[in-house]
């Protein structure tokens, strides 16, 4: 009972919105900034230009009040966050609380959604380095002498197939043992107890995750990548058995949202790969939102990705959203597609 007491004050689901600024080739153009951020309120407001204004304008450019043509989309979540929050403000809103959980038995995840170039990566990737210091000032301090260790593994979901990201891409298989955990099959893991051996852990898995043929973001765009940080013990301080898992923590870079909607392009395989990627947003979004209601039944099996993540979706387990967004008038498609996305698991 003590232990679920000290759990149940984190957030089951937290969905956080972050916007970026403005890149340079947006200014370079003159793009306008069509989202206003309230943090205190923790909304936002999309301000969508209609297609039809612009042509009202040319037909008739005096006589249009053109603010009709203007619409506004408010939304409301857990957090929103404006291009002047850092990432360290960002770990502190994500992931700083559920860290100590880790350690009573939880099983947690976190995903960075958005379209490609909305800056997913840019807020995946120092997270788990953060996280991995907190873990281990918890490991080598505060459960000293408990026989915590930490666990590192990286890997990727590409086309439906799983790849290991510190093992020269080596192709994986997933399999569930007995006790219906999630097993990966051949995945390097490796057993971390410094921040360094983790940061380049980190490193050489991003690198491997952007040396495609193609060249670094459509590659990365098109898979998911996986990064896990796992915490065990050994069973009654005997070393010479296996440790068993305590508890879980998940980052999530995946695949461009727009990528979901690739599915009539003319080449096959890009065609096939972006109706993979539709069915594990879709799938994943089905089990966040059952995970909310409590429902018994969590519909893992629609996808490679929400598969993999089985275990994570069931008992004791938190999931956080960043849902990343580009400001510029020409991702407004997008973004409210990210958007109303995020709003529905919320
Ligand atoms: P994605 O992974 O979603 O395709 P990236 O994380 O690669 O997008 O971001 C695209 C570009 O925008 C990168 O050059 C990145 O450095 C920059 N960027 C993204 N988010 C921010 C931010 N919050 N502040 C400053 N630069 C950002
Ligand atoms: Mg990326």
């Amino acid at each position: 009972a003590p232990e679920k007491e000290k759990t149940s004050n984190v957030a089951k689901i937290k969905v956080v919105v972050r916007k970026r600024p403005l890149n340079k080739k947006e200014l370079a153009k003159n793009e306008e900034d069509i989202i206003t951020v309230a943090p205190h309120s923790n909304s936002l407001t999309v301000h969508e230009t209609k297609l039809k204004l612009l042509t009202m304008r040319t037909l008739c450019p005096r006589r249009v009040d053109l603010t009709e043509y203007m619409e506004r989309h408010e939304f409301v979540f857990d957090a929103v966050l404006n291009e002047e929050v850092s990432n360290d403000e960002v770990y502190h809103e994500t992931v700083e609380p559920i860290v100590p959980i880790i350690f009573q038995r939880t099983k947690a995840t976190c995903f960075a959604y958005g379209q490609t170039g909305s800056g997913k990566t840019f807020t995946m990737k120092p997270l788990p380095l953060k996280a991995s210091r907190d873990i281990l000032r918890l490991v080598n301090h505060t459960y000293r002498s408990q026989g915590f260790q930490l666990y590192f593994s990286f890997f990727e979901i590409y086309g439906g197939k799983l790849f290991d990201l510190l093992n020269d891409r080596k192709k994986l298989c997933m399999r569930e043992d007995g006790s219906k955990q999630v097993c990966i099959v051949g995945l390097q893991e490796y057993k971390v107890s410094d921040v360094e051996t983790i940061k380049e852990l980190i490193e050489r898995g991003n690198a491997t995750r952007s040396t495609g043929t193609t060249g670094a973001n459509e590659e990365s765009s098109r898979s998911h990548a996986i990064l896990q940080l796992v915490v065990k013990r050994s069973v009654d301080g005997n070393t010479s058995k296996p440790p068993r898992v305590v508890g879980k923590l998940s980052f999530i870079d995946l695949a461009g949202s727009e990528r979901g909607a690739d599915t009539t392009d003319n080449d096959k395989q890009t065609r096939m790969e972006g109706a993979e990627i539709n069915k594990s947003l879709l799938a994943l979004k089905e089990c966040i939102r059952a995970l909310d209601n409590d429902q018994g039944h969590i519909p893992f099996r629609g996808s490679k990705l929400t598969e993999v993540l089985r275990d994570s979706f069931v008992g004791n387990s938190r999931t956080v959203m960043i849902s990343c967004i580009s400001p510029n008038a020409g991702s407004c498609e997008h973004t409210l597609n990210t958007l109303r996305y995020a709003d529905r698991i919320f």
